[in-house]
């Protein structure tokens, strides 16, 4: 089979890539170690519940995901638009007043945060929505934390809505990751639905996936190093091409430009003067990309006769201790998610690396305060650990669309390179790289 680019990993990065060259009437081979595509997005069976490795959602306004998803196809699922807040032993609901202007009266009487908080997100809202996604990228950069407290929001509306609320986002409790992060993921929030797909967030990679045309994909295809252009396989195969991809985790795609002794066009290696690679970058590739640092999570399913909430709520710990951060029942946003008669119950925990029977001992407890009795009845379906969910976002960070992806000429990378996570980003960064590799390769 000709080959005219390896793509290293099937995640939604390799998967955007390997379809603008496919677009382009280039031959890519997508080499993915693991056996199924998707990455990080994968959605697992287990007793006819569907479990999503790790909870995640879609925010349907990424401009990225518009371009590339079949939005009908998927039958998304939108949450509401806030959250529950449980907070001094009650839940308090939270509104997008933009998108329910009905809930007005009940979120200026909310606990959660002050009168002039409530003011105080009309002026973070109209921030984060003024100009271009380049021009949030170029503002003064701070901490989330330190931009909020700099609006003037009270520790109360920091301790009750935007830790919890956020640390769900960026497994980050601390609010240390980019303001410039914060303003994007925020603008994302106010613009469009926060959704699953009906039958689970593995469906995205399936429906790109699934437009790749012969054998584009190959599972099972650990690639352990680079060398001489070519690729060496874990069962020792080695395959050539005149462009190789990098769309693997951060981690990873550190690890394989470390052991690659020759990164090019089979013709050069790169010198430090390679005008294609910026002058801060140039050196070795395992100079110029370490490892970041990893924020993890865990998030643990269980298994119900009913849901402890109806609706399609995001249940969010502001009591501002716990190990829990969030629970939400996917099957009260699809029946796709849950047998028929049963509930699905998505629990999730900051960080990684408690024994699973101590953590479930540990959600028990903490859920029976919010629920009673009924949490001792529920069934443990799975735990997963993600010591490497996201690479950490603490400033500075750059516009990812920037963000120079040919190291040399015949060596790209994409995906969380220089940490920039989120499916627009992954699917953004893809994309450029495939766009890159045909003009490289003189495709159309
Ligand atoms: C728990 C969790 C929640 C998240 N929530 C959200 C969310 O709500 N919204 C959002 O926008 N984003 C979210 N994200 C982030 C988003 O999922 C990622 O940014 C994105 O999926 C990264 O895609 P990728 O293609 O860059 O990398 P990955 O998904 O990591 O894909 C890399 C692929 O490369 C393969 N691979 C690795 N090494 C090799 C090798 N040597 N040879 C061959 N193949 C290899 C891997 O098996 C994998 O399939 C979340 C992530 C996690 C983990």
């Amino acid at each position: 089979m000709k080959v005219d680019v390896i793509v290293i990993g099937a995640g939604l990065s390799g998967l955007a890539c390997a379809l603008t060259l496919q677009e382009r009437g280039l031959a890519p081979l997508v080499l993915e170690a693991s056996d199924g595509s998707g990455g990080r997005v994968r959605t697992d069976q287990c007793q006819g519940f569907l479990l999503d490795r790790g909870f995640q959602v879609l925010q349907t306004w990424y401009p990225e995901a518009q371009r590339w998803l079949d939005y009908g196809a998927l039958d998304l699922r939108p949450f509401y638009p806030g959250a529950l807040v449980r907070s001094g032993g009650r839940f308090h609901r939270v509104s997008d007043v933009w998108r329910r202007p009905w809930r007005l009266p009940e979120m200026l009487l909310s606990p959660i945060g002050t009168l002039g908080d409530k003011i105080r997100l009309l002026g973070l809202r109209q921030g984060c929505l003024r100009g271009s996604i380049a021009d949030l990228y170029a503002r003064p950069e701070t901490t989330a934390l330190a931009h909020l407290q700099a609006r003037g929001f009270s520790v109360r509306m920091l301790e009750r809505f935007f830790k919890p609320f956020f640390s769900g986002v960026f497994f980050d409790p601390d609010l240390g990751v980019s303001s410039r992060t914060f303003e994007f993921l925020f603008r994302a929030f106010a613009l469009g639905d926060t959704a699953l797909p009906a039958r689970g967030m593995g469906e995205i990679p399936a429906q790109l996936a699934a437009r790749l045309t012969g054998e584009r994909l190959r599972l099972g295809c650990r690639v352990s190093r680079l060398e001489q252009g070519q690729v060496v396989l874990d069962s020792g195969e080695r395959i050539g091409a005149q462009a190789l991809v990098i769309a693997t985790d951060p981690w990873e795609t550190a690890r394989l430009l470390g052991h690659a002794r020759y990164y090019g066009d089979c013709q050069r290696p790169p010198t430090d003067r390679d005008e294609s690679m910026p002058a801060a970058e140039a050196g070795s590739a395992s100079a110029r990309i370490g490892p970041p640092e990893a924020r993890g999570t865990t998030c643990c399913y269980f298994a119900a006769d009913a849901p402890p909430f109806s609706g399609p709520y995001l249940v969010l710990n502001g009591e501002g201790q716990g190990r829990i951060n969030s629970i939400q029942c996917p099957s009260n946003l699809s029946e796709h998610y849950a047998p028929p008669g049963k509930a699905l119950i998505t629990v999730n925990c900051h960080g990684v690396g408690d024994d699973p029977d101590h953590l479930e001992a540990r959600i028990r407890q903490e859920l029976s305060d919010w629920f009673g009795p009924q949490v001792a009845s529920w069934e443990r379906l799975a735990v997963y650990p993600i010591p490497q969910a996201l690479p950490a976002q603490a400033p500075p960070v750059v516009d990812p669309a920037s963000v120079p992806q040919r190291l040399a000429p015949g060596l790209w990378v994409c995906g969380e390179y220089q940490a920039a996570p989120s499916i627009h980003w992954t699917l953004h960064s893809g994309r450029r790289a495939g766009e890159d590799v045909a003009l490289f390769l003189g495709a159309d």
